[in-house]
């Protein structure tokens, strides 16, 4: 079996701060094929259609201005059981009530620029 797959992106903060190949082996590690992977960034505009879901809430213009500040790593990623498991690698959205040994609870600087997309 081939799995499910599922997207990520890592996160301008987690990029500039160096930290994306500690990101990534941490994926592999957890058993995540990589299917795709690319270094890039969004616009503002491009950042507005991503988040689209959030633009009622009060932090659509700072998360989308974040998300455009600067490089990302989108990948798309293969394994069995792939959302629910990338979910707990990941830990919660906010870094401070993440599990310890998550991605964000390791990476992440606050509930908005919290290294990497789930
Ligand atoms: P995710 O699925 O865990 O990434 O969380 P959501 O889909 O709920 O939110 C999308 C992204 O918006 C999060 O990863 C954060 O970057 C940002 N975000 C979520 N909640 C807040 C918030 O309360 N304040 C701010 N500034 N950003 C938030």
């Amino acid at each position: 079996m081939a799995g499910t797959r599922t997207f990520t992106m890592i996160k301008p903060d987690a990029v500039s701060a160096g930290n994306s190949g500690a990101i990534i082996k941490m994926i592999e590690e957890a058993g995540f094929k990589i299917i795709a992977m690319k270094k890039t960034a969004m616009s503002k505009e491009t950042a507005g259609k991503f988040y689209a879901v959030h633009a009622e809430r009060p932090f659509y213009n700072d998360l989308t201005t974040y998300m455009s500040s600067g490089s990302i790593i989108p990948m798309i990623l293969e394994k069995d059981n792939a959302v629910e498991d990338f979910r707990k690698l990941i830990g919660a959205t906010n870094p401070k009530e993440a599990e310890e040994g998550t991605i964000r609870a390791l990476f992440a600087e606050s509930i908005e620029a919290n290294a990497i997309h789930g």
